[in-house]
């Protein structure tokens, strides 16, 4: 293989948006297809994913709903972040057999700008990292609780998804901070792995029939901080027992992603408000790149001395092959997924 071009007998597999979905998607929402693979141009790259993130924001990527990002086009590629090696270089930036992190989305091969993908590191971990704990899913829960959340030795901490890759961080920071995290997530095998696994203090399944009063058990001296990661029925029983200055870090709400509608029934707005004056709450939504100039730095050296010193730990949920991603990401969707999804779409050199 020569340095610059991409070697003639090379095809691209891709997995497209075929049609925007009305409520919950289906795999008939999705296209794969096979294509030439491009040659990079000067400055570029030609990238060879290894892994892909699958991330619950990609279904407001296939919606043309408002929202903080453009839609994926239909018949677009599919958006997401990639761990990738360089099978081809125009750059003086980055050489072939490179291993880097870049966001070139649901396909095996992508020309990309040399600066649009950053270098990785190795011996810092499993490359696979870079797109969970170590990466954006990590950062996310780092900049949200410490900025947003400023958890406080003793107060508690509450946060549903707390099995995946946002959510765990997100409890675990916590108890590194002093505070008493209390993990929501769906299933014994979940609320097993977070509780005696993480080591949350406490972990809970909302699809309890007694969820609301367990999760009363739980915060005996209320909630001072809600990490928001699921909204509907978790907010709802959180709500009433946040504790006077509590703060909400609103970060995701993947329980609605295929709501198509407000739900039947009264409108809550007035309660909500209500709750938020007499209780002197924080409610602060928040996309994690408006904290990576300020905080990205430190994150990538609190995590990776956290992950080093065993305080911190992770689970990865790996599929294989690029084909399968549509079934996975559906399946994330409803948390048939356990720890940080992602999908290995070629060999990984850096695993014998
Ligand atoms: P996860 O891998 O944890 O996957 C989503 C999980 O949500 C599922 O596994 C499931 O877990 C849970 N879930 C799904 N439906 C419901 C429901 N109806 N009620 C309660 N829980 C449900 O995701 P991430 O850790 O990657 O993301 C967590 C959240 O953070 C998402 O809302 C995501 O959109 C948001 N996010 C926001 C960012 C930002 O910048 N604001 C950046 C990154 C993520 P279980 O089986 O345990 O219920």
């Amino acid at each position: 293989m020569t340095s610059n071009a991409a070697p003639e007998s090379l095809t691209n597999l891709t997995v497209r948006l075929a049609s925007r979905p009305q409520g919950e998607p289906t795999v008939a929402n999705f296209a794969l297809d096979v294509e030439p693979v491009e040659e990079p141009g000067p400055d570029q790259v030609l990238l060879r994913t290894i892994y892909l993130s699958l991330d619950p924001y990609m279904r407001g990527r296939m919606s043309d709903a408002e929202s903080y990002a453009v839609p994926v086009p239909v018949g677009g590629v599919m958006e997401g972040g990639t761990v990738c090696q360089v099978v081809a270089s125009r750059s003086d930036m980055h050489e072939v057999g490179d291993i880097v992190l870049a966001h070139t989305g649901w396909q095996q091969y992508a020309v990309a700008s040399d600066k649009a993908v950053r270098r990785i590191d190795p011996a810092r971990g499993p490359i696979s990292t870079a797109l969970g704990v170590l990466g954006m899913p990590g950062f996310t829960a780092y900049a949200g609780l410490l900025v947003i959340g400023d958890p406080q030795p003793t107060e508690t901490v509450v946060v549903a998804a707390a099995a995946g890759p946002v959510g765990s961080a997100v409890g675990q920071i916590a108890q590194i901070k002093g505070a008493r995290a209390v993990g929501i997530a769906g299933g014994p095998e979940k609320v097993a792995y977070v509780k005696d696994e993480l080591g949350f203090e406490v972990a809970l399944d909302h699809r309890s029939p007694d969820f609301v009063d367990e999760l009363a058990e739980a915060t005996p001296e209320g909630i001072d901080v809600y990490f928001e990661n699921v909204g509907g029925k978790v907010f709802e029983a959180v709500l009433p027992r946040m504790n006077e200055f509590g703060r909400i870090p609103v970060c995701g709400l993947v329980s609605q992603y295929n709501a198509t509608g407000l739900p039947e029934g009264p409108n809550l707005a007035p309660a909500l408000m209500n709750r938020i004056l007499v209780r002197s709450l924080t409610v602060r939504g928040f996309i994690q790149r408006e904290f990576v100039k300020a905080h990205y730095r430190q994150f990538q050296q609190d995590m990776g001395e956290w992950l080093s010193a065993g305080t911190v730990r992770y689970k990865e949920d790996v599929v294989q092959g690029l084909e399968n991603a549509p079934e996975a990401f559906l399946g994330m969707l409803q948390g048939a997924n356990f720890g940080k999804l992602v999908v290995q779409v070629g060999a990984d050199p850096t695993k014998p």
